[in-house]
């Protein structure tokens, strides 16, 4: 009987591919570099749009586009509701300094409510595979796990709005303080410092949880996530980055070590590492564009946002991708016209008759699925206008892309969604539209459809390698129903 070798599952957060191969260039991330040359390495699998973290990481444990996960990003504007709903920027802003609510959105709400297809864990557990899961925010499974820090644990207890006493999720689930299945001797450190202080959700914790989790027989399915390259990059840029790298591939280190050293992990364990989304350099002044105001439109912005008498337009910004939601009298021509020609913005999309409409400047095009080119991936499209506009390649049989990698897919993924704003946007290399609460990033920031923010790296030893990020989960539930053991009769 053929037996299946458990499986890690790797997630370096906006680490881009052209920053990990400097650093295996460079000699300083070992471990990654052997397990590119040893494995199958993919330097331009594609992200999602928006190529943001919840969306992104929605998308590898579901193996569905944002319309199909139901996660779009870090904010969305609940239309039944009247009320944006945000995740949070950053995990870790939201878990250090994040107002309650967004608190509970991220960690609560984001899975149990608002995550609309199936996850890995839930999936495996089907198949009897049971799962482990460290920091990694997407992780609703069978199992409840209770929180672990008094702070919050006296919070839900006192009978807050927000907040559950528990969370679902894989068998093993480790978050920091907040949750973890055993001791590993990395959380419970500085418990009693509540939400608003460090509660010990780190790429150092990850490492030392994994490194516990690899000691012993392993769950046949751990994922991991390391999210610090991205913070780094956001604050202080890609050549902070490529130096995070180092650090990274040291963590990476203390893992395999646990496991044996690579070598012997890929002997014994299938293995994925990858990014969820890129990241695109800030220009160094007037990077940020305000879309708070459009000119002739009475425009709601930032978390209060909302619809009503006096207001047409909610702002939902995204880093470099915007989400507008119009009121039913606004048009949506008029609205791209107004933004058009704005500096920063690249390209705005909207629903026509069942077609998608892209404009960049004065150029345009529609698209839709049906009979028509190919592209890379084996979707079929109709495509009307001027190529141009998404940099497509086009001939009467297949479509290729330039500068915005999946464009077509990626757009129907996101904008399917009854969730999407009726215009999006997408931001020109060097801009941003900055967070749903106001403010931006200095360095470098992501959500666009540019190839900046869209390329990842994918590297797989014992499984194939995924194309696009919502392959990895396809790939997994099909490497583990095709082991007899795991059949369900
Ligand atoms: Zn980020």
């Amino acid at each position: 009987m053929k037996s299946t070798k458990p499986v890690l599952l790797l997630v370096l957060d906006g680490i881009r591919p052209d920053i990990l191969q400097a650093a295996i260039e460079d000699g300083e991330a070992p471990n990654l570099g052997m397990l590119a040359e040893r494995g199958e390495a993919v330097w331009d699998a594609v992200s999602v749009f928006p190529s943001i973290t919840p969306a992104a990481t929605a998308a590898i444990a579901t193996g569905e586009a944002p319309a199909g996960s139901g996660i779009l990003g870090h904010a969305w504007y609940d239309r039944e509701a009247g009320r944006v709903i945000v995740y949070g920027a950053m995990r870790e802003t939201v878990i250090s300094s994040g107002p309650i609510k967004v608190f509970h959105n991220n960690v609560f709400r984001m899975n149990r409510d608002d995550l609309l297809a199936p996850t890995l864990f839930e999936e495996l557990h089907e198949r009897g595979v049971d799962g482990a899961c460290v920091n990694f925010p997407i992780r609703r499974g069978p199992h409840e796990h209770p929180i672990r820090l008094k702070t919050i644990e006296s919070y839900s207890k006192s009978g807050g709005r927000y907040l559950g006493s528990a969370v679902h999720g894989p068998k093993e689930y480790y978050m920091g303080d907040l949750f973890y299945s055993r001791e590993t001797g990395a959380s419970g450190r500085r418990g009693s410092g509540g939400i608003h202080r460090s509660v010990g959700i780190n790429d150092e914790y990850a490492a030392e949880v994994g490194k516990v989790l690899l000691m012993k027989q392993a769950a046949p399915f751990t994922l991991i996530y390391f999210f610090k390259g991205d913070q780094v990059a956001h604050h202080e840029g890609l050549a902070a980055q490529r130096r995070y790298v180092t650090r990274l591939d040291g963590y990476l280190s203390r893992v395999f070590e646990a496991g044996g050293g690579l070598e012997q992990m890929l002997e014994d364990y299938a293995i994925i590492a990858l990014s969820d989304h890129g990241h695109a350099p800030l220009f160094p002044k007037n990077r940020y564009v305000d879309i708070g105001s459009i000119h002739g439109f009475r425009v709601s912005f930032k978390a209060r946002a909302r619809l009503n008498a006096r207001r047409e337009i909610v702002v939902v910004p995204g880093g470099r991708s915007a989400m507008l939601y119009l009121r039913e009298d606004v048009g949506e021509r008029d609205v791209v016209e107004a933004l058009m020609f704005r500096r920063g913005v690249d390209l705005a999309a909207w629903w026509e008759d069942g077609w998608i409409r892209v404009r960049k400047r004065d150029r345009g095009l529609r698209f839709r699925p049906g009979d028509g080119p190919l592209d890379p991936f084996g979707g079929a499209w109709e495509i009307e206008g001027d190529p141009g506009v998404l940099d497509l390649r086009l001939s009467e049989m297949s479509v290729s892309y330039g500068e915005y990698p999946d464009a077509l897919n990626r757009l129907w993924g996101c904008m399917s969604s009854p969730r999407c704003g009726d215009v999006v946007l997408s931001a020109a290399p060097g801009y941003t539209f900055g967070e749903v609460a106001g403010g931006f990033h200095r360095a470098s920031d992501h959500g666009s459809l540019h190839e900046a923010d869209s390329r990842v790296f994918a590297l797989a030893s014992g499984v194939p390698a995924p194309r696009r990020i919502t392959d990895v989960a396809p790939i997994l539930l099909e490497y583990f129903s095709e082991s007899p053991e795991h059949h369900v009769l």
